[in-house]
């Protein structure tokens, strides 16, 4: 039982690993093979808090704490990657679209918060990862519509979703620039093109190019003000940076777990392989990393819900998550030994599952230069 959480906490975590374990745990193995996504399933899990948690009461969501949200994202990530993903982008877009007016809120949140509409977060393009302000894709006024040109990539599940938000530079005919703003795209109402690029980790998900060839979206679609996409964008990044590391505290104790069953049931030398000094030191590893995540993960959520805006403290847990389960699944597979590279073993899926955490939502540099920023007071970036 864990000391860290009060008691609507813990019964929280309770109750999403119970369906996670009966639910949600038999369907995983198939849909990574056939790499498919149970969207039906967003509709049992709503209602926990799962994409609900970080719209405002006011705005029809479920307003949880970001320690909530936490355990959410801690029991995805321990259960499915790919499901963790998910449900972190689809409450990306959800808190984006918050900010809404009415009838932006009524067509595309609220199907979203009943989870029978689906939307994706477009912000990366090929020439603008990192450094996302350098977006180019264009956005230019004509009538009351936005013409849209450029492209996205690497877009989580734009192929499963009918809309997203993208993030386009507004510039006028005679080249005057004003800024990234936030528009909401609805595929039956503006076609874009969108081609997903066979990936690694997180199987179940899509990873997509979206393309913008004078695709014409409302005036009405702009979410936000014109110029105001990059804080939104950062606003929604910073939960997702929360978001990740949770998934990796998760993904670190089903690692833990994984490695438990299997040392104490696998025997060598006449004797299970749990007993040789070897071996506890792997396993002794893997718990003091899920231990030291869950800690950074817990701290920085409690700093969010004590009305900081957490930017550095979700940074470092991002940072240190995001690399420490790549060592506890390395591990976890090494006790494994063969068995864990087979793609019968659940060992495989976390070891692929794990190499994702250092990337989306900023990279290990850009948590560490985003650290040194806040330390030394002075940026490395420009
Ligand atoms: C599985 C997956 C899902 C994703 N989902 C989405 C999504 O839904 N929406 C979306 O908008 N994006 C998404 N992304 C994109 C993701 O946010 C970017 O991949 C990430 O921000 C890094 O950008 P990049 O891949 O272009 O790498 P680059 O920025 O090109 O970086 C390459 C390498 O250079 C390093 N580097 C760059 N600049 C510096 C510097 N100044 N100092 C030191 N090192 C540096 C990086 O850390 C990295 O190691 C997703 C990516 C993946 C892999």
């Amino acid at each position: 039982m864990s000391t860290l959480l009060d008691d609507d906490e813990r019964q929280l975590q309770q109750s999403v690993r119970t369906f996670m374990d009966k639910r949600v745990a038999p369907l995983v193995a198939e849909h990574e093979r056939a790499r498919t996504f149970p969207w039906e399933l967003l509709r049992e899990l709503t209602p926990f808090g799962y994409v609900r948690g970080w719209v405002p009461v006011e705005a029809g969501g479920d307003g949880l704490s970001a320690m909530m949200q936490a355990i959410l994202m801690e029991e995805a990530g321990r259960t499915w990657g790919s499901l963790r993903t998910t449900v972190n982008v689809q409450g990306m877009v959800a808190r984006t679209l918050a900010g809404g007016t009415a009838e932006q809120r009524e067509r595309f949140l609220t199907p979203m918060l009943d989870g029978t509409r689906f939307g994706w977060f477009g912000l990366t393009e090929p020439d603008a990862g990192s450094d996302a302000g350098a977006l180019k894709m264009r956005a230019r006024k004509r009538g009351d519509s936005y013409v849209l040109n450029g492209s996205k990539i690497y877009i989580t599940n734009a192929l499963g979703s009918d809309f997203g938000v993208v993030f386009a530079r507004v510039i006028d005919e005679d080249g005057s620039d004003h800024g990234v703003t936030a528009f909401l795209v609805d595929s039956a109402e503006s076609p874009y093109g969108c081609y997903d690029i066979p990936h690694m980790p997180v199987r179940s998900t899509t990873s997509c190019e979206l393309t913008f060839d004078d695709v014409c979206v409302p005036a009405a679609n702009v979410l936000g003000e014109v110029g105001g996409g990059l804080r939104l964008a950062m606003g929604a990044v910073n939960i997702g940076r929360l978001s990740m590391s949770m998934g990796a505290v998760g993904l670190s104790q089903a690692c833990l777990e994984a490695s438990v069953d299997f040392c104490r049931k696998r025997e060598q030398f006449g004797k299970p392989i749990a007993g040789f000094q070897l071996v506890q030191q792997m396993v002794a590893e893997i718990a003091t990393i899920t231990s030291t995540c869950r800690l950074l993960g817990y701290h920085a959520a409690r700093t969010l819900d004590a009305g900081e805006q957490g930017r550095y403290e979700c940074s470092m847990a991002k940072y240190y998550c995001g690399e420490s389960v790549g060592r506890a699944a390395t591990l976890a597979l090494q006790l494994h030994g063969g068995a864990g590279l087979m793609e019968e073993s659940p060992v495989e899926r976390y070891f692929r599952d794990a190499r994702e955490a250092t990337i989306p939502e900023g990279t290990t540099q850009m948590q560490i230069l985003h650290l040194g920023k806040h330390l030394l007071g002075v940026s490395a970036l420009r």
